[in-house]
């Protein structure tokens, strides 16, 4: 969280913290940090977040989602636990702690030519893996072996993993700017 607004802040790109409806009907775009998505799914529902999050991601809302945030934004999951639901959104399937017990948290760069020029610095912490994506779903990037961990549908953009730890700025840049689009968009 302190770290996601760290990296908005060094964008100069303005910004709350969002617990109630209320809150949500303030702001333009949303970034769903990591954390436990279990937990993050519990929260939602006992806050009535669940409907007004649901009904702002279907109006075209910008969300970025990391780590267990693109867990929330995935239409499916591999492994959930017996009663977890997802926000969805994103045509995906998605396995959580999908690097086992091993190697349950690493640092990697990765490319992501859509997003920058520049190798993207990533932190992996008992990360989600994209497993299936629907043909309207963009790949951002995947590691070196072809897996995926950074998708893109509409304004939805899931990554599996936590750049705002690194102090990358390119996600969230890039973010920043389709929530800048949304909310003026760009008439030819
Ligand atoms: N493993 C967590 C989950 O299932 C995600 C971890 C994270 O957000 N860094 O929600």
């Amino acid at each position: 969280m302190r770290e996601h607004e760290r990296v908005l802040d060094a964008l100069g790109a303005s910004h709350v913290a969002v617990r109630t409806p209320a809150e949500l009907d303030t702001v333009d775009g949303l970034i769903i940090p990591g954390g436990e998505s279990t937990v993050i799914d519990k929260l939602t529902r006992i806050f009535g977040m669940r409907d007004p999050l649901r009904a702002r991601i279907a109006n075209g809302m910008p969300v970025f989602g990391t780590c267990a945030g693109l867990i929330m934004l995935s239409d499916r999951l591999s492994d959930a636990t017996h009663d977890q639901q997802t926000l969805g959104g994103l045509d995906v399937t998605v396995r959580r702690n999908a690097f086992g017990s091993q190697v349950e948290s690493f640092e990697t760069t990765l490319l992501a030519p859509a997003v920058t020029d520049d190798p993207v610095a990533a932190t992996f912490i008992r990360a989600p893996l994209v497993e299936e994506v629907g043909a309207g779903v963009s790949v951002l990037a995947t590691l070196t072996d072809g897996r995926i961990v950074a998708v893109q549908q509409g304004n939805l953009v899931g990554i599996s993993f936590h750049p705002e730890i690194s102090g990358d700025l390119s996600f969230h840049n890039y973010f920043v700017g389709l929530v800048a689009d949304a909310v003026a968009p760009v008439h030819a």
